[in-house]
């Protein structure tokens, strides 16, 4: 089997960075603050190599995969079903633990970031940004969702020529190779990246009272999102990694510990692929023709951990307002929180706005929102952690499905 890039002193050299990242912003906030051009530095370099690798990945998948109905369906029917389970969690922690019951915190107010949000509809979140008029803008706005689908398309017509795109076949086979060449620099540098991160998080909230207090503030309500988060990061998608992939789940979650922690410190789903990419193929040996076309279109509408928070938040918002929720107001919940994640963009608080289309739904006021703003950058990494590793999971799920006699590991 071959070695895990960097072997373990790369995994041991993030986890200090995290535990350093995590001091250096509780007890030095301003030095966390002027230290976070290492992570803003180790963000950009994997941003930059996330279009070249989706692009290149999806369209050398789809030249490559004999048949893109069958996986791309059952890649589809496996996401849908795993952000249902999630929602469904959310739905039952919130009601169990009542978070928002007896709430003090009244003073919502619309942040801006919703405001501007106010008329998003379905529709143009899920069918409008399907395709787009200009790539060159998608890429400059990183949306991703039309790159794939270009992509895809691609990929589709370079496999209808046949014989004829042999040439770009081996020039992309090259371009992949080169991009996992890069990702690999990139990685040596994951736990200054992780570090500055982090230092600069905590230090802009100022410092670890400070962000202890505001969880505090809102205990139960964080409490209902983590305890949710962990139900289904650390019992049910476990549960169906071992049972339909065959696969243990702790070496599996070893495998991706470099992506995980990168997604808990940059709390992007899209930002993290390029390692979630480098785990899963690379480390845990998922068959390449699999991970690269489910790996990038998962981190884009695959988000367990965001639709589960979305149903939450929701329901927290209501309790806070006094306002009870019928039966069939938690099935509009449901239904809506699971199209909300799946339009929600892998980008950090993408699910707070996406929310907007949840409130909207039941009728509850934006001003919601406000309620949880403060909280929210911290509750977004713990749920970009279970998206990236919902899609983590799925890659090795489907795999199976496709392809049943993959090795185990
Ligand atoms: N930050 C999340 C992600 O990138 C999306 C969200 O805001 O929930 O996966």
């Amino acid at each position: 089997m071959k070695k895990q890039f960097g072997g373990n002193y790369l995994i041991f050299g993030i986890i200090i960075g995290v535990l350093l990242g995590g001091l250096v912003g509780s007890f030095f906030p301003e030095t966390g603050v002027t230290l976070g051009f290492l992570g803003t530095l180790f963000l950009n370099a994997l941003k930059m190599i996330v279009l070249p690798l989706i692009i290149v990945s999806i369209t050398l998948s789809i030249m490559k995969v004999g048949n893109l109905g069958s996986l791309g369906v059952k890649t589809l029917i496996y996401y849908l079903l795993t952000t249902c389970i999630a929602v469904f969690i959310g739905i039952l922690v919130v009601n169990i633990i009542h978070p928002g019951v007896g709430s003090v915190v009244l003073s919502g107010e619309m942040p801006d970031i919703v405001k501007a949000k106010e008329s998003m509809s379905l529709f143009d979140v899920l069918l409008l940004k399907f395709i787009s008029p200009n790539l060159f803008n998608s890429a400059e706005e990183f949306e991703i969702l039309p790159l794939i689908i270009a992509s895809i398309l691609f990929g589709a017509a370079f496999a209808a020529l046949g014989r004829e795109s042999k040439l770009i076949e081996d020039i992309f086979t090259i371009l992949d190779k080169a991009i996992m060449k890069i990702i690999h620099w990139i990685m040596i540098f994951t736990p200054l990246g992780i570090f500055g991160l982090i230092a600069e998080r905590i230090g802009v909230s100022g410092g670890g009272t400070a962000v202890l207090e505001l969880a505090m503030e809102l205990g139960k309500y964080v409490l209902s999102v983590v305890a949710g988060l962990a139900i289904h990061g650390l019992v049910v998608l476990p549960i169906i990694l071992f049972l339909f992939a065959k696969r243990s789940p702790l070496k599996y979650a070893k495998h991706l510990s470099k992506a995980l922690l990168t997604a808990f410190s940059t709390a992007s789903s899209s930002a993290t692929l390029p390692l979630t990419m480098e785990g899963v193929i690379d480390e845990a040996k998922v068959n390449p023709k699999v991970g690269r076309f489910v790996l990038p279109l998962g981190a884009t509408i695959n988000m367990d951990g965001t639709a589960l928070y979305e149903a939450v938040a929701v329901i927290f918002i209501a309790q806070s307002y006094g306002i009870d929720l019928s039966i069939a107001q938690m099935v509009i919940v449901f239904f809506t929180a699971t199209l909300a994640a799946i339009g929600a963009a892998g980008i950090p608080e993408a699910g707070l706005v996406t929310m907007v289309l949840v409130l909207q739904a039941v009728g509850l006021p934006l001003e919601g929102v406000g309620l949880i703003l403060a909280i929210d950058w911290l509750l977004d990494r713990f749920r970009t952690t279970v998206n990236v590793w919902g899609d983590c999971i799925g890659a090795a799920v489907i795999e199976r499905f496709e392809d049943g006699d993959s090795k185990t590991q």
